[in-house]
This record gives structure tokens, C-alpha cells and sequence, in this order.
């Protein structure tokens, strides 16, 4: 094992390779709190990469019910009992202390550890049986039973209120995470699974892949897939055609476009980007990419299970309704601070969640031009307290890799009244 640095544990950690770093890292952030669950991005990835036979149950992009949900079925409370039983036999606590370092044992640690009982294994997972792939969103829209008070008809009789709902469930949105250390690439004998160095998207090589299918026990995200057919393992490939720009139909000047998943969003919640790193692993600092700015600067948007050790570089903002402490074993310590920043979000940030969805091409630097006052508003805080939010009607600038101008929006939606005459009146 060698030893990294995973900035989103706040500490070093073992790792079966060095750390190697691309120049640029693909990541995105989700918006929970906007999805609908309405699959466009499920189906849209499916209609582009995984319509051929052998893929049939195999949805690269996943939208899932939380707490009850999961593809595979309870992929994270299984991998997540696992890591409590290591610890457990360990004697150690999986826990984050008071500087927010994480204290436990990541899946590389506990698989190291616990060496004795299966010497070949470099992290600590396991393999989905079969009917746990056939449902991509089992149990939709359910919310977790006895959580709330119910009279004898059945009805909830707890009141539904901010800033936590006693009853909830939300939507995740799943890809791959092109983690900065991988545990399927750890775990592959076959060294079939590399990082590229341009922009940090992990792959299978198909042509190594004999199909032994350690990635897929190893993900603990399992976001690696095994084809019956071809008898290979696949997974996401952060649609790297169009990261690269190569569609000329919708990128004639040859600059990255959003994946599929991420351009067909209806409810706008998702924003990719191409952060920049050091050659030490850490986020250079650009405080004009939007990207940066949620995740390094104010911390809105946090890592799914940082905890597993792999460094995802796909980040959310936490739903707001749901409870503290289920979304802090999910995201980390963070929570409640990404939650409240939310609520009242900055001048920057409600500037920024407008490029959400706004056109397609990846922005790499954004600016805003200041616009008036138009709104305020008391709102309340995950402690009960209130905070004034005030809403400018500012504008904001996206710029694409050329540093040209792809979009140009305002934080008020701009009103279109369609004039009595238009060009297909009767
Ligand atoms: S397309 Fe967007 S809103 Fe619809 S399910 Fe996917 S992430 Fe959610
Ligand atoms: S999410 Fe899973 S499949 Fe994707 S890079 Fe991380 S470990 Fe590998």
C-alpha cells in the first residue's frame, strides 16, 4: 500500500498505487433538490450507450429513491454494514471528528486490515447476485415505514414542517464517479481499468478486461457492470466523445460538451464542469469556474459517501427537508452547512445555479454583472434560527474552454408575452 492524500477526508490514506493526477478532472454537481425523477437522464444514457444485448438491466445512470431505493438493491447499506462489521473486529469507530478529518477506515483500510481472511483482496466489497441489477429504481417514491405517526386509517398525523420532514424520501442521481482513487481500477488484476491523464475519466480497457469481475465487487458505488454477453466488465465512460469535442454536429468549434445524462436534464439540477489540479491532487485554486466555487470555496455541493475513500468526484447539494443525520453518514460532515447556504444562498451562488442546464457547452469561468434588489425574504436555518435572503436580479456570464461566451442569463426568468399576431397564427 502506498500512502495519499484524499482532501475530502481531510488526511492520508492507504492506496494500493501512487496517486497520479490528470491535468484536468472531469466532476459535476447534482442539485437534489430540484430532481423530479423523471428518468430523461436515465434513458437518455441507455438510448446511447447501453441498448445492445447483454445490457439490458444495466443503467450507467441511475435515479434512485433514498433511503429505500437502490441499484443494485441496497447497494449502500450493504456496503456500508460491511465497513461497520470491519471496524467492529477492529475495534475502531467510523467516525469524523471535531476537524471534520474522518477517523475510520476507508475500504482500501479495512480490506488491508482484515488481509488474513482473503490475502488477494485490495478492498473490501462485495458482488450483487443477479436479481439484485433488475430494478433501477425499486421502490420509487416510498418513503421509509414506522418513521412518522399514523392514525388508524393509515395517514401521517405528524406535521410536515421545515427545516426537517419526519416522513421524506429523495431522489439520487447515480453515474460513475471517475473517483481520484478508483477502487475498481485498485482492485483489477488485470490492470484492464486506467485513469486518463487529460481529464480523469476512468476506464475499462476492453481489450484486457477478461471479465473477473473484481471491479464490480470492488465499486463501492457499484457503478461497474458486468456484460453476460461479452463476458467483459463496463461502465460510464463520462461520454469522453463529447468531453473531447469531437461531435461535430453540436460542437463545430470543437470545445467539451456536457455528457448526455447532464444536457438532457429537465430539472436543470445538474452542472458539469472540468476542474483544474495540482500535481498533488488538490483543486487549483479558480474561484471564476462554478464549479469550484460550490464545491472548494462554498462548500455546497458534497461528495456521496466520502467515508468509502475512493475521492467521487460527482458532489450534491443535500436535500433540505431530509433528516441531519441520515445525509451526514451520506455526505459527510458538511451538511448542514452546505444546507444553510443553501437556503440563503450568496449573490454568487444564486448566479451560479442559474448555468444549471442553461446551454450545453462546458463552462470553464463564469461572470456576473450586479442587477437591482428584487426580492426578500426571512428563511429558517437547520438550527431554527432565521436569515434574511436577498435576491438580486443579476447577470450571469458562462464562458466555454475557448473562453468564448456560451451563455448569458439573469437570475429573474426572463417574461416573453407572445405578441396577438405571430408567424403561425391563423
Ligand atoms: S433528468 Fe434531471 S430531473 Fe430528471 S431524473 Fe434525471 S437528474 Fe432528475
Ligand atoms: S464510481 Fe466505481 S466504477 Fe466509477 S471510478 Fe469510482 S470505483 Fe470506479
Amino acid at each position: 500500500m502506498k500512502k495519499v492524500y484524499n482532501w475530502q477526508l481531510k488526511r492520508s490514506m492507504d492506496y494500493p498505487y501512487e496517486g497520479k493526477y490528470p491535468e484536468k478532472q472531469f466532476a459535476a454537481v447534482f442539485n437534489i433538490n430540484r430532481c423530479i425523477a423523471c428518468q430523461t437522464c436515465t434513458m437518455a444514457c441507455k438510448s446511447t450507450w447501453t441498448f445492445s444485448k447483454g445490457q439490458e438491466l444495466m443503467w450507467w445512470n441511475n435515479v434512485e429513491t433514498k433511503p429505500y431505493g437502490g441499484y443494485p438493491q441496497n447497494w449502500d447499506i450493504k456496503i456500508l454494514k460491511l465497513l461497520k462489521n470491519a471496524h467492529t473486529r477492529q475495534e475502531k469507530n467510523m467516525t469524523w471528528n471535531n476537524e471534520d478529518t474522518y477517523d475510520g477506515m476507508t475500504i482500501f483500510e479495512a480490506a488491508e486490515k482484515e488481509k488474513t481472511n482473503n490475502g488477494q483482496s485490495r478492498v473490501l466489497g462485495y458482488l450483487p447476485e443477479d436479481k439484485e441489477w433488475t430494478k433501477p429504481n425499486i421502490g420509487e417514491d416510498v418513503s421509509p415505514p414506522n418513521a412518522t405517526k399514523k392514525d388508524k386509517m393509515g395517514y401521517i398525523t405528524d406535521p410536515i414542517q421545515l427545516p426537517e420532514h419526519k416522513s421524506f424520501f429523495f431522489y439520487l442521481q447515480r453515474i460513475c464517479n471517475h473517483c481520484s482513487y478508483p477502487a475498481c481500477l485498485a482492485a483489477c488484476p488485470r490492470k484492464a481499468i486506467y485513469k486518463r491523464d487529460d481529464d480523469g475519466v476512468v476506464l475499462i480497457d476492453q481489450e484486457r478486461c477478461r471479465g473477473y469481475r473484481k471491479c464490480v465487487e470492488a465499486c463501492p458505488y457499484k457503478k461497474a457492470m458486468y456484460n453476460g454477453q461479452t463476458k467483459i466488465s463496463e461502465k460510464c465512460i463520462a461520454c469522453y466523445p463529447r468531453l473531447e469535442g469531437q461531435d461535430n454536429h453540436i460542437t463545430p468549434d470543437g470545445v467539451p460538451i456536457e455528457t448526455r445524462c447532464m444536457s438532457s436534464c429537465v430539472g436543470k439540477i445538474r452542472l458539469q464542469g472540468l476542474v483544474k489540479m495540482n500535481s498533488d491532487g488538490l483543486w487549483t485554486t479558480d474561484e471564476e469556474n462554478p464549479l469550484y466555487w460550490m464545491i472548494q470555496k462554498e462548500k455546497v455541493a458534497l461528495p456521496l459517501y466520502p467515508q468509502f475513500g475512493t475521492e467521487p468526484n460527482i458532489f450534491y447539494i443535500p436535500p433540505r427537508w431530509a433528516p441531519r443525520a441520515y445525509l451526514t453518514q451520506m455526505f459527510g460532515p458538511g451538511v448542514e452547512q452546505a444546507i444553510d447556504r443553501y437556503t440563503a444562498p450568496s449573490r454568487e451562488l444564486m448566479a451560479i445555479l442559474q448555468l444549471f442546464r442553461a446551454q450545453r457547452e462546458v463552462i470553464f469561468k463564469y461572470q456576473i454583472i450586479k442587477g437591482p434588489k428584487v426580492f426578500e425574504k426571512e428563511v429558517t436555518l437547520s438550527d431554527g434560527t432565521k436569515k434574511s435572503l436577498n435576491i438580486y436580479n443579476d447577470t450571469v456570464i458562462g464562458y466555454n474552454e475557448k473562453g468564448k461566451e456560451c451563455v448569458r442569463t439573469t437570475v429573474e426568468e426572463p417574461m416573453y408575452e407572445r405578441p396577438k399576431f405571430h408567424f403561425n397564427s391563423i
